[in-house]
């Protein structure tokens, strides 16, 4: 139990964030390139990019962490934190949207962000989250790409890849410091596949195969959750996902039912790297089962 505990409050959207203890959490920083860093806390890492004349924040975690976030920041810079983008919806990646517009931040989306955020949910199936209020939806959405301009000779671009985490995905890549983004399509535990919230395991390999494209061995990839990874991590993830996909195609092409899926022990060479506690192997196959084609 204990060992499956801190990984579990590490990752987890899911849990009921009243009961959390905020003041316990740190938020550190660790650059990856000149002008980026990633900053990790409670809830999704986020990254921090700084131009000639601002600074840009990739997710915002939870509203009560939105000091500690401003304050990590102004450690690394004094420049006003001019936009913030979020790679999905996830209240642990937009969950400090209203306080970070409120700081006379510019929040940035896909479009489905802003309608998800907008409407009733349910993350995962088993948990409602109510409306944003007006102050914590994006101001400016996009519907497939957009370049943001950092300075002469730094961007920042945004891409929308397939539905796979969810149907709002983004990847933030700067191709010249050779640093990704790939919110939750990439984290250390299993994939979530949020069929709720339009995530599909097709797509997810997909994104997976187009990020293996952008990145050389040299790439920092923050992932939505864990380290900063690398290449190999990537490919391995890949691999993973890949195989669970075509396991589970092939089981389910012939016939089988989900409850028969989940004793066959698709997932066992990896359940003890990527089973930790957050996405166990029976929800995964629950979710590539429901979803694969
Ligand atoms: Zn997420």
């Amino acid at each position: 139990m204990k060992t499956r505990l801190l990984p579990l409050l590490l990752m987890l959207p899911l849990l009921v964030t009243a009961q959390r203890d905020w003041s316990q959490v740190e938020v550190t920083s660790e650059p990856l390139a000149d002008n980026l860093y990633v900053l990790f806390g409670a809830g999704g890492n986020m990254g921090l990019a700084l131009g000639d004349q601002y600074a840009y924040l990739i997710d915002d975690q939870f509203a009560p962490l939105s000091d500690k976030i401003l304050a990590a920041i102004r450690q690394i810079t004094d420049k006003p934190l001019k936009y913030v983008v979020n790679t999905h919806w996830h209240g642990d990646h937009a969950g400090g949207n209203a306080p970070m517009a409120a700081q006379g931040a510019v929040l940035i989306a896909h479009d489905n962000v802003r309608k998800r955020m907008s409407s009733v949910q349910w993350e995962g199936t088993d948990r409602e989250t109510q409306p944003a209020p007006f102050a914590a939806l994006s101001r400016i959405t996009f519907n497939e790409k957009m370049t943001v301009h950092l300075d002469a000779s730094n961007s920042m671009h945004l891409m929308h890849v397939n539905p796979s985490h969810t149907d709002g995905d983004t990847y933030v890549y700067f191709p010249e410091a050779n640093v990704i983004h790939m919110g939750d399509n990439f984290i250390s535990g299993y994939p979530f596949i949020d069929i709720a919230s339009g995530g599909d395991i097709d797509g997810l390999v997909s994104n997976l195969n187009m990020a293996l494209f952008i990145v050389d061995d040299q790439t920092r990839i923050i992932r939505g959750h864990g380290q900063v990874a690398t290449r190999a991590d990537l490919l391995a993830f890949r691999d993973m996902v890949d195989t669970i996909r075509m396991r589970v195609h092939q089981a389910k092409s012939s016939g089988k039912s989900l409850e028969e899926v989940q004793q066959m022990g698709l997932t066992a060479e990896w359940d003890q790297q990527y089973d930790n506690g957050f996405i166990n192997a029976q929800r995964l196959l629950e979710a590539v089962y429901a979803s694969v084609d």
